[in-house]
């Protein structure tokens, strides 16, 4: 994809990265054409971080949106809260997806088939409108069903060059959509976004022991990172039925729910939302939940919410 990836094409298939440590030096390096290259480089800091941090420096606040696991609303979320903070229209928004095995933001705000272009300053983000611009993997996707089946190296090469040079200009707020779990992508953002500064993780849950076993592993990574931590959002917590307004505990929280665990923790807890049929059309028809269903329980918890967010981060300046 790009000369800044840090695996040359004919890389075998453990190839550490020309950057790494064990360049030249690794088990997987033996008779790879460039390990004597690799082997002799000099290794320092990775010249990429100050120019992520130039490029960030025109970006107010940043926020990490993560999961235990997949499946629990964490793109939803990230959607909605990019949706909800450019409701301001002097406010100015970006969403990145680096979600790369499962880029679902280009289809959550309308936005699938779109390219991204180049320009002399960088990569232009999508625009939903004004004051909204997205960056995904899904737009350098050629077909919406391919398969993104990268080494890590490789990954970590695609993160660096979003953050270093996708040409957002001034942003009020950068939320990113991360993949689930405490992987190596993980590491990458908080690697390279760490000098210019990240307001903090909110962490998407539903209310299942499950799910909740995998946050505890979250909340851990960002202590252990350093990663202030926002607080988490139980999401798909009850259904009420449109009907007769019975509340139906459909993911029942066996041990407590997320609320329960932040108090166990010591993490603020957010609120929860519940489930709504709506929410998940909303996303499939690239439409802002938040625009069209004002009047639901749900648009009232996400705003409660949001607003919980925008004072954590206000305060973090
Ligand atoms: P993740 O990013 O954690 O893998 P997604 O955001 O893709 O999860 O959500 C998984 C599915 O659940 C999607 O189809 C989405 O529309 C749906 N969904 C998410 N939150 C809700 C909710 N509160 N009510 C109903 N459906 C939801």
């Amino acid at each position: 994809m790009s000369s800044e990836n840090s695996v040359p094409d004919n890389a075998p298939q453990h190839c550490p990265g020309t950057e790494s440590d064990q360049a030249g030096k690794a088990d997987a390096c033996a008779g790879c054409p460039n390990q004597q290259i690799c082997a002799t480089t000099p290794k320092g800091p990775d010249p990429a971080i100050p120019l992520i941090n130039e490029r960030m420096a025109t970006v107010k606040h940043k926020i990490l949106v993560l999961s235990g696991k997949g499946g629990v609303g964490k793109s939803t979320f990230t959607t909605n809260l990019a949706f909800a903070l450019s409701l301001d229209e002097h406010i100015q928004v970006g969403a990145m997806d680096v979600d790369i095995c499962g880029p679902s933001m280009p289809k959550m705000t309308g936005l699938e088939g779109e390219q991204i272009h180049q320009s002399n300053s960088g990569w232009s983000p999508v625009y939903v409108n004004d004051n909204l611009a997205v960056m995904s993997i899904g737009f350098m996707l050629q077909n919406q069903d391919d398969a993104v089946i990268w080494r890590g190296p490789k990954k970590n090469g695609l993160i660096k060059q979003f953050l270093k040079d996708v040409d957002w200009g001034a942003l009020d707020y950068l939320v990113v959509d991360t993949p689930p779990g405490t992987s190596d992508e993980h590491l990458s953002i908080v690697n390279y976004l760490k000098e210019s500064g990240i307001d903090g993780a909110v962490i998407v849950t539903t209310p299942q022991e499950v799910s909740l076993q995998d946050v505890r592993k979250e909340i851990s990574f960002c202590k252990k990172v350093g990663i202030p931590i926002i607080g988490v959002v139980e999401n798909m917590s009850g259904f009420v039925c449109p009907k007769c307004h019975k509340d139906t505990p459909i993911f029942a929280p066996t041990t407590g729910g997320a609320r329960k665990m932040a108090a166990d923790t010591g993490i603020n807890f957010l609120g929860s939302i519940p489930i709504d049929p709506r929410i998940a059309k909303s996303c499939d028809f690239g439409e802002s939940f938040l625009d069209q269903y004002p009047e639901s329980p749900a648009y009232k918890s996400y705003m409660d919410i949001i607003e919980k967010i925008k004072a954590f981060v206000s305060q973090s300046q």
